[in-house]
């Protein structure tokens, strides 16, 4: 539950910030320009979703092992693509027995 709470003051900070945002000044050489909000948020959006669907699909194809149950599975995208790991052990919630642990990927 305080993960779930977490990440909605994540997204809500992410949006309340894209919302605030209202122009950028942008200085090339000796031009100026005032461009507006969504020139810069939008491909920082797209880009941002790209990046984290090619990592989660990268780290979903690995196996991980429970310390709790000792249960194998292979996390879900979302989870593979925000995981916390130092590549061997990543943070993650086992399907089983639902607790959150670093469990050692097996492959
Ligand atoms: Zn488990």
């Amino acid at each position: 539950m305080k993960t779930k709470a977490f990440r909605i003051l994540c997204v809500g900070s992410a949006v309340c910030s894209l919302l605030l945002l209202s122009s950028c000044d942008v200085h090339v050489g000796n031009q100026h320009a005032d461009v507006p909000w969504y020139v810069i948020a939008i491909p920082t959006v797209i880009f941002l979703a790209i990046v984290f669907t090619i990592t989660g699909y990268c780290l979903k194809k690995h196996t991980y092992k429970c310390p709790e149950c000792s249960e194998e599975f292979h996390p879900k995208l979302f989870s593979s693509a925000i995981l916390y790991s130092n590549g061997q052990e990543a943070l993650l919630k086992c399907p089983k027995c639902k607790k959150r642990s670093y469990c050692r990927k097996t492959d």
